[in-house]
């Protein structure tokens, strides 16, 4: 079989700890500093190389969010809103949004004004730009 198994390496571990049940969207560079406090020898290029296999193997996903590359443990379709005040970026489900850029996504519509991002296989992922912080969606 062309599916290996996946082979758990300390730094895959400490990778994978570090991404559980995180919420925080992080760069590389803030997983890098992360699993540096557990893994001291670690290199960035690693964690990148690690973060990039996982998420091809489909254990974590890569969102790319206004062109940064970010990790994230939830695998369930979803979108993301961004505070255009701090920054910050919270998942939200819409089933009615997943379908919507599905749609949009099929038809071709580009990815490039950066209101959809392609989330791997899974599909399109839209991005919403709020000003949450000084505005309350709830
Ligand atoms: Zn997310």
């Amino acid at each position: 079989m062309e599916n290996a198994k996946i082979k758990y390496t300390n730094q895959r571990v400490e990778i994978l700890n570090f991404l559980k049940d995180n919420t925080t969207h992080p760069t590389v560079d803030e997983v890098y500093e992360g699993v540096r406090k557990k893994l001291t020898r670690i290199s960035k290029a690693t964690v990148y190389q690690n973060l990039k296999f996982l998420s091809e193997k489909g254990l974590i996903q890569e969102v790319n969010i206004k062109g940064v590359s970010r990790f994230e443990p939830n695998l369930d379709p979803h979108h993301h809103m961004i505070c255009k005040i701090c920054g910050k970026i919270i998942d939200f489900k819409s089933k009615e949004l997943t379908d919507y850029s599905l749609k949009i996504g099929d038809s071709k519509f580009n990815s490039s004004n950066r209101i959809l991002s392609s989330s791997s296989d899974r599909g399109f992922s839209s991005i919403a730009s709020l000003d949450f912080c000084t505005f309350s969606l709830l």
